[in-house]
């Protein structure tokens, strides 16, 4: 069978925010437009699908945006879009424009979305992954997780300069409530006595251990990286807490970096990887290549099935940890 011919894309972005998105958004536009296809801007991800806020776009609407982080079609979480009458309402919104094709650019939720409403309504959509966590398989890289690991880096360096001046442990928690990529490429590239996240579990007795034993050899400890979602602690407070605990003599503080983390100018790469992921989706909603997710591995392009997208994660490669270990002996 002919794949179904696209003519009017919609685009939107959903779920948590991360910086790239616009880069995203606007290679979409562009791309669309030199292939002679409408495209419309779906306002606060599948919210605006329900509620009718849809609004066509040309190239100018996505001028001098590539630059600046957030989301120009802002984002949100859908209540509705969770139950067959929202999406529903949806359908008929894109219907009634004669939109034909949907690009989400978004987390493993968003296209979880995606996948149910593209089975019920035989809309091929087609699947950015935009999230700061680096929690997707199918990609190298994750639009906004670059820009977040750079800010992260660059708070922790402040963080130490001020550790080591008054011999301070700081334990710093970064996000990544299921996924520690954050919280291991910060920590490493920051020189962490210690990473804690949720995909290894660091026992309270080996982090007690490995810190007293560095003390003891006169080695600065001045700090921990924590990621928000480790199992063992649950955060920097009760690392903190522990570690005093059990090394009263430690002088502890706890820094907290949130939400600084999403927001910001996109680095050159995840500028890059957006403005090419962008171009493939629309190149593969015109080429027939239907729900699938377009991630990039080994620099060249991926497309993975967007159902075997939400149901596979990136595992850590267990090399990771051990360079963690040697590397803060
Ligand atoms: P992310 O895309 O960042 O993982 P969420 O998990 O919050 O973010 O998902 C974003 C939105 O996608 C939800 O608010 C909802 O509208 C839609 N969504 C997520 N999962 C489903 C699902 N199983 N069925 C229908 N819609 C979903």
């Amino acid at each position: 069978m002919q794949p179904k011919k696209v003519t009017k894309i919609g685009v939107l972005t959903s779920g948590g925010d991360s910086p790239g998105m616009n880069a995203a958004i606007r290679a979409v536009v562009r791309t669309s437009l030199y292939e002679g296809l409408d495209v419309f801007g779906i306002v606060r991800g599948y919210s605006g699908m329900v509620d009718d806020d849809i609004h066509q776009m040309d190239s100018r609407s996505v001028a001098n945006i590539i630059q600046r982080g957030g989301t120009v079609l802002k984002t949100a979480r859908c209540k509705e879009f969770f139950t067959p009458e929202g999406r529903q309402k949806a359908y008929e919104n894109l219907k009634k424009r004669g939109i034909d094709g949907l690009v989400v650019i978004g987390g493993d939720g968003s296209f979880k979305g995606a996948q149910k409403f593209s089975n019920e309504f035989d809309i091929p959509c087609i699947g950015l992954p935009g999230t700061i966590d680096k929690d997707i398989a199918g990609s190298d890289f994750t639009i906004g997780f670059d820009t977040a690991v750079n800010t992260a880096v660059e708070a922790i360096d402040k963080i130490r300069d001020t550790a080591d001046a008054h011999d301070r442990l700081f334990i710093v928690e970064v996000m990544g409530r299921d996924a520690g990529y954050i919280a291991l490429h910060s920590g490493i590239a920051t020189g962490a006595e210690n990473i804690l996240i949720p995909e290894s579990s660091t026992s309270i007795e080996d982090l007690i251990t490995n810190l007293t034993e560095k003390s003891k050899r006169k080695k600065l400890v001045n700090l921990v990286v924590v990621a928000e979602g480790d199992k063992v602690f649950g955060g920097a407070e009760n690392v903190s807490k522990t570690v005093k605990e059990r090394i009263p003599e430690a002088d502890t503080r706890v820094c907290i970096l949130g939400h600084i983390q999403r927001g910001g100018a996109p680095t050159c790469l995840d500028r890059l990887i957006a403005s090419r992921m962008g171009y493939a989706a629309v190149e593969c909603l015109v080429q027939g290549r239907h729900n699938v997710m377009v991630g990039i591995v080994n620099n060249q392009m991926h497309y993975t099935p967007l159902d075997l997208a939400v149901k596979e994660t990136q595992t850590i490669d267990q090399e990771w940890l051990r360079i963690v270990k040697i590397l803060a002996s």
